[in-house]
């Protein structure tokens, strides 16, 4: 590890490892960091299909191909009564390979990228941690790294990427993060062998499935070995308050929920219960002078369209970008490494819209549907990740009706700035 960088990226996910490969291979020294041991786990192992674009420009679509990763061609919605919506293919919205994504397990998927990050040039280090971000007046200019058994060092850096996920080391040390109203969130998880998985193309599909009276939802995702990440998540009130051990709440909700019940019983638990808060949050600002968020560390949206890995993806490529254009022309103002972040945070707003949406409790998307079959592309489209382009949103006029919250949420946003 040098002394000196013209980028150092904190965190060494989806959306850090995409910034640093992209940076040092435009030749620019760069280092990442990653404060747990590598391979190590995460939670979101369900990609959409537009993270096809930043793999292959990444150079690891080959990898995806001859991995083991579940191939994923649809989602699925089932209603409380156990009503199935039909599959959104996403090969008849758009014919084109980038339609099929995988399901993977985060561990092998995060190690590929982060040693993706070293071929391609820049200096890694896991078990690195960033005790804190310095600054000079406004500006970044490095960061306190301490690696594993050793003493903290002060490294210099032109820019620094926050990419420490929900830790959001900068935007909560600046306090800039927003939370969406409505949308304290949490998940109770584990994973099943031999668990009911469907044929042909549905066998990696990923299914979203009310709990009767819809206080909760589930996911299903097929991955390698025949194992199954089967999750609920509601309010963090109702599942997670008075309620006793995650154990007893998971199993509570799956009785209420004989769509994921049916499926999970003829196959058997095999890791612990996990629980985390997953609130949804957005920074007021994505980037200041010499420094810049990307991933979870700029926002976070709901899991339920499993849109974190993409934009994580998404925004660590737009990001560098900005990087590179700003160390060319030692521009490294926040307007210039903030100068993606417009078009991507409109982009984000479509999915967040679609995530108010699905906890209306009047709103169904088979139901929608069949009242608006015109729009089926324009939804498969959204559950694909095509949100960057102007024509994205045209469907919310005729989603008005379950748009209330949404709407309060964007006023509300507002009022607070
Ligand atoms: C319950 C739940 C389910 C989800 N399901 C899905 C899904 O199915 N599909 C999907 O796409 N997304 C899903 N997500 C979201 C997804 O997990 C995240 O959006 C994604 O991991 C973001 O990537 P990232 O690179 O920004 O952050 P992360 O993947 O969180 O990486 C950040 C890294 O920074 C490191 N770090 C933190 N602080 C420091 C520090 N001080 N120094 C050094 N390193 C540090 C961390 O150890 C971590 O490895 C889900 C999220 C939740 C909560």
């Amino acid at each position: 590890m040098n002394d000196s960088y013209d980028c150092l990226v904190i965190g060494g996910g989806p959306a850090g490892s995409t910034t640093a490969t992209l940076v040092a291979e435009a030749g620019f020294s760069t280092l990442l960091v990653e404060r747990d041991k590598m391979p190590r786990f995460h939670v979101g192992e369900s990609l959409m299909p537009e993270t096809y674009w930043t793999l292959q420009r990444l150079g690891v679509l080959e990898k995806m191909k001859a991995s083991h990763f579940p191939k994923k061609f649809s989602v699925q919605f089932v209603g409380q009564s156990g009503r199935e919506s039909a599959p959104f293919y996403f090969h008849d919205a758009d014919p084109h390979e980038s339609s099929q994504t995988w399901q993977v397990l985060r561990s092998e998927f995060d190690q590929m990228l982060f040693d993706n990050a070293r071929e391609k040039g820049a200096d890694a280090f896991d078990q690195a941690r960033v005790l804190d971000v310095a600054f000079d007046g406004n500006k970044a200019t490095g960061a306190r790294v301490q690696r594993k058994g050793e003493e903290p060092r002060e490294i210099n850096a032109r820019v620094v990427v926050d990419a420490t996920g929900q830790q959001s080391l900068i935007a909560n040390r600046l306090g800039l993060k927003d939370e969406y109203p409505g949308l304290r969130k949490a998940s109770i998880w584990t994973y099943y062998r031999g668990a009911r998985r469907d044929a042909g193309r549905d066998e990696g599909a990923t299914i979203i499935m009310h709990t009767k009276g819809r206080k909760a939802w589930f996911w299903y995702i097929p991955l390698p070995d025949d194992v199954v990440s089967v999750g609920v998540v509601s309010n963090l009130d109702y599942l997670l308050k008075g309620r006793g051990t995650p154990e007893e709440v998971f199993e509570e909700e799956l009785e209420n929920c004989p769509a994921v019940k049916e499926r999970v019983t003829i196959g058997e638990r095999c890791d612990d219960y996990r629980v985390l808060r997953d609130f949804s949050y957005v920074s007021q600002q994505p980037a200041g002078e010499g420094w810049v968020l990307v991933g979870d560390a700029f926002g976070f949206l709901d899991p339920i369209y499993s849109s974190g890995v993409f934009l994580a993806l998404r925004s660590g490529e737009l990001a560098a970008d900005a990087i590179v254009t700003g160390l060319k022309s030692d521009d490294l103002s926040a307007q210039q490494l903030g100068s993606w972040a417009d078009e991507y945070a409109s982009g984000m707003n479509w999915i967040r819209k679609l995530v108010y949406a699905y906890y209306n409790d009047d709103f169904s998307f088979g139901e929608f549907i069949r009242q608006h079959p015109q729009h089926r592309k324009n939804l498969t489209d959204l559950l694909v990740g095509k949100v960057f382009h102007e024509d994205a949103g045209r469907m919310f006029d005729d989603m008005e009706p379950w748009m209330a919250e949404a709407n309060q949420a964007e006023e509300a946003m507002s009022r607070d700035k």
